[in-house]
């Protein structure tokens, strides 16, 4: 792109304040935001790894939607899963970095595993409701009862033999051996809502808490339950997230909660052998990138590092909207409208 001649840059950036003008600005309002209702909004990352530009344009879009409706952006860092998710300790304060570096205005920064006592204490509301059980069958029983719709022996146990089990989950029973289950519908046309798992046990030591907790809330759990605390009313998502917002409604109509209200967008990616996380970690790993901020990496760092300004990536996210299909990162576009920004306030300063 640097090899464009003055006239052929000038020419690009006509062409895109052209289309700018033609753009709506900012992003549309939200129909059931009236009468000068603060909107408060999360952005939940999983620090077992480092943003990339998909997490940009969730982060993005979040802080916009609090910006224009006077409230509050939060930082999730959703690391209740010390195991298959383990959270890496540079990733907490990375990811805090790469969103202020956006230029969002963060309201408060949430670790869900200074959450814990928390979870449990509205887990215990749910046992003692009689809307919660520890479930001890094994595996291989558990799924054939789902797949059947077969409800177990655990399921009809009283409020006080749970209330025990729940006391002996802390302690006594190994990992696998028992979890709790939230009491949903055994036959639930999705298979995968009916009686889902809410805690687990996971001995395995996490990088913050160390082996203070053992017994660990899964994510629709603990998404419900903050998203509640926190009073979110808009939860941006991508459609993966369909059967998740299935299940965590049981919570909030359990509590009587009013649930926050959901907008689905596209998913934003990166075309190229660096599409996946997954393909980061090995590139770096065999030594083709030098680490997670490398300039060729498509994260928040690399971008950085490759001297995309945050203004850009910005307008970016906001020009494309909020439509629910998934986009690639056009590099191009990206490009041009950086050109633009520094070709307006070029001018700002030369007036
Ligand atoms: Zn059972």
């Amino acid at each position: 792109m640097n090899k464009l001649s003055r006239s052929e840059i000038e020419l690009e950036v006509s062409k895109y304040t052209f289309l700018e003008k033609k753009q709506r600005e900012g992003l549309p309002d939200l129909q059931w935001a009236t009468n000068g209702m603060r909107v408060n909004t999360r952005f939940a990352p999983n620090p077992s790894g480092f943003l990339h530009i998909g997490h940009a344009k969730v982060a993005i879009l979040c802080d916009e939607y609090a910006k224009k409706y006077s409230g509050k952006f939060y930082v999730r860092l959703e690391d209740t899963d010390p195991k298959t998710k383990k959270p890496i300790l540079k990733a907490y304060d990375s990811i805090v970095e790469d969103v202020k570096w956006l230029g969002c205005n963060i309201a408060e920064v949430i670790r869900q595993s200074d959450r814990m006592e928390l979870y449990y204490s509205y887990a215990k509301k749910l046992i003692e409701a009689g809307m919660a059980y520890v479930c001890t069958c094994d595996k291989e029983t558990m799924h054939s009862n789902r797949l059947s719709g077969t409800a177990c022996a655990c399921r009809s146990l009283s409020v006080r033999e749970n209330v025990e089990r729940w006391g002996r989950m802390m302690k006594d029973y190994k990992e696998g051996e028992a979890v709790l289950r939230l009491k949903t519908d055994m036959s639930h046309s999705n298979v995968s809502v009916r009686d889902w798992v809410m805690f687990r046990i996971i001995d395995e030591e996490h990088p913050l808490t160390k082996d203070r907790y053992r017994v660990w809330p899964l994510y629709n759990f603990a998404a419900a339950i903050d998203d509640h605390e926190l009073s979110i009313n808009l939860v941006i998502r991508g459609k993966e997230h369909e059967i998740n917002q299935m299940k965590q409604a049981y919570v909030f109509k359990y509590f009587s909660w009013s649930k926050p209200h959901i907008l689905e967008v596209g998913v934003l990616k990166v075309r190229g052998e660096m599409a996946h996380k997954s393909d980061i970690r090995k590139a770096i790993a065999e030594g083709r990138l030098t680490g997670w901020d490398d300039p060729r990496a498509p994260t928040i760092m690399g971008f950085r590092n490759r001297g995309v300004k945050p203004e850009a990536i910005r307008k970016y996210v906001i020009d494309s909207g909020i439509g629910k299909n998934d986009s690639y990162l056009d590099i191009q576009k990206l490009s041009a409208i950086g050109r633009s920004l520094e070709h307006h306030s070029r001018e700002e300063a030369e007036q």
